[in-house]
């Protein structure tokens, strides 16, 4: 799976993240993720969420604030 806009590799999470409004898989990096509007609401699965932290690490950006999207 990949990114819709840079068409970087998805992580699981990124890959299962959905639009709340409408369901449908969001397909997008955390980091062109955050450019989305505030008030879209992103669903992520929390357990692949807490691997993504503690695991491996793909984006050093201070910027990427997950809890924006929840
Ligand atoms: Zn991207």
């Amino acid at each position: 799976m990949r990114c819709d806009c840079c068409d970087a590799d998805l992580n699981d999470s990124e890959a299962t993240a959905k639009f709340a409004e409408s369901g449908n898989y969001v397909n997008m990096c955390a980091e062109c993720r955050s450019f989305l509007p505030r008030d879209i609401r992103i669903l992520l699965r929390s357990d692949l969420e807490y691997q993504t932290k503690n695991g491996k690490k793909e984006h050093e950006d201070d910027d990427q604030e997950w809890e924006n999207h929840e």
